[in-house]
């Protein structure tokens, strides 16, 4: 049976980027050569990662004046070389969910930390407004989609200070305005290729204003200056990921992706809405992700909830099931998912209601 993959991370590929990088296993840049036996320092491979940053700055319109690195340790890495680079004194956090406060945690390692609003009140189903970001903070960090919960920040903020976000599950899911942001970073593994590599889109001009030492592997600039080739970088997944930015500018690029995305979720959020069994965790509409829909059993039918979760997996449903700390279901429509995956899942959700009318 055909198999619809919502998982929230790692998660859905292109199936064209799992064919390539099958095919690079095998023979790489008709080397003859396996991607995973051959020198990171190759001309070969050399091209790979040139190849994957101009994509980058085309697709996302990156401004002069930025670097893109790939680098090892995750999303998470980069909740600690950000304030070890940038926090000199105060950093300023918007507190939206588990992996802001995993962000804050560890900024709180290396100086002042400010949260200028937190939606932690109820259960992080809402993004704070009205907040006000002090103007003597080092930076302003966001999540702007928060995986676990299912809220995006639609909109690019406006900061007085540079702006640093954490885009690893809403990268490339959208048009966004770089020059808005000092920072944007994130793991691969939700919206561009297997996990082992995050991505960091840096401007140049905000580093060197700390005064502390930095371990060479956690300094931003060593990695600038060395290209991602400092030490060996993620090979198969950086390989991967070109193949998924190819794909992507042949989808048309983030506008393009946008208006599917668009279409997907729309269709997912209005089955919730309409489907008697169901409603959606984020009351306001503005707030709702794109990539990560949650839901949950509405009020009399909870004990519904395990049932669903079986029917759904027997009709070929993966990884609906929500998060520990929201419950219910969670249904992550990445740029790889098909528009047919969500209708398939919202013909689950008619075909369960009318069994239990
Ligand atoms: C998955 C995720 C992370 C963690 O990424 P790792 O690469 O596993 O460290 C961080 N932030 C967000 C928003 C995520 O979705």
């Amino acid at each position: 049976m055909k198999k619809h993959n919502f998982y929230a991370g790692p998660s859905i590929l292109p199936a064209y980027t799992i064919e390539k990088t099958i095919e690079g296993i095998k023979d790489f840049a008709g080397m003859g050569l396996s991607v995973l036996e051959i020198s990171h320092r190759s001309k070969q491979f050399v091209a790979v990662v040139d190849q994957a940053v101009a994509l980058f700055k085309e697709l996302l319109s990156i401004p002069e004046g930025y670097s893109v690195l790939f680098l090892g340790g995750g999303a998470s890495m980069q909740f600690c070389m950000v304030p070890y680079n940038l926090l000199a004194t105060k950093a300023t956090y918007l507190n939206t969910g588990e992996w802001s406060k995993k962000a804050i945690k560890e900024a709180k390692l290396f100086g002042e930390v400010d949260i200028v609003a937190s939606s932690e009140d109820k259960n992080f189903n809402y993004i704070p407004r009205g907040y006000t970001i002090p103007t003597d903070a080092d930076y302003f960090h966001i999540t702007s989609n928060n995986t676990i919960f299912g809220t995006q920040i639609h909109e690019d903020p406006v900061s007085p200070v540079p702006l640093i976000a954490d885009m690893s599950s809403d990268i490339f899911s959208r048009p966004i305005d770089v020059s808005k942001y000092a920072i944007i970073y994130g793991g691969a593994q939700k919206n561009l290729a297997p996990s082992g590599v995050a991505f960091v889109i840096i401007k140049n001009d905000i580093l060197g204003k700390v005064d502390r030492m930095i371990p060479t592997m956690l300094k931003y600039e060593t990695h600038i200056s060395k290209e991602s080739m400092f030490n060996t970088p993620p090979v198969l997944p950086i390989f991967s990921a070109l193949q998924t930015l190819q794909w992507l500018k042949d989808q048309g690029g983030v506008a393009e992706i946008e208006k599917i995305n668009i279409k997907k979720s729309n269709l997912l959020y209005d089955e919730i809405e309409r489907n008697s069994l169901f409603k959606p965790t984020i009351p306001a509409k503005e707030d709702r992700s794109r990539m990560n829909v949650c839901f949950v059993m509405n009020e009399g039918f909870e004990h519904l909830e395990k049932p669903f979760n079986d029917f759904a997996t027997e009709k070929g449903m993966v990884g609906i099931k929500g998060h520990r700390s929201v419950g219910g279901f969670r249904a992550s429509l990445y740029n790889a998912l098909p528009y047919a995956s969500v209708e398939a899942l919202v013909a689950v959700m008619q075909e369960f209601e009318k069994m239990n009318k």
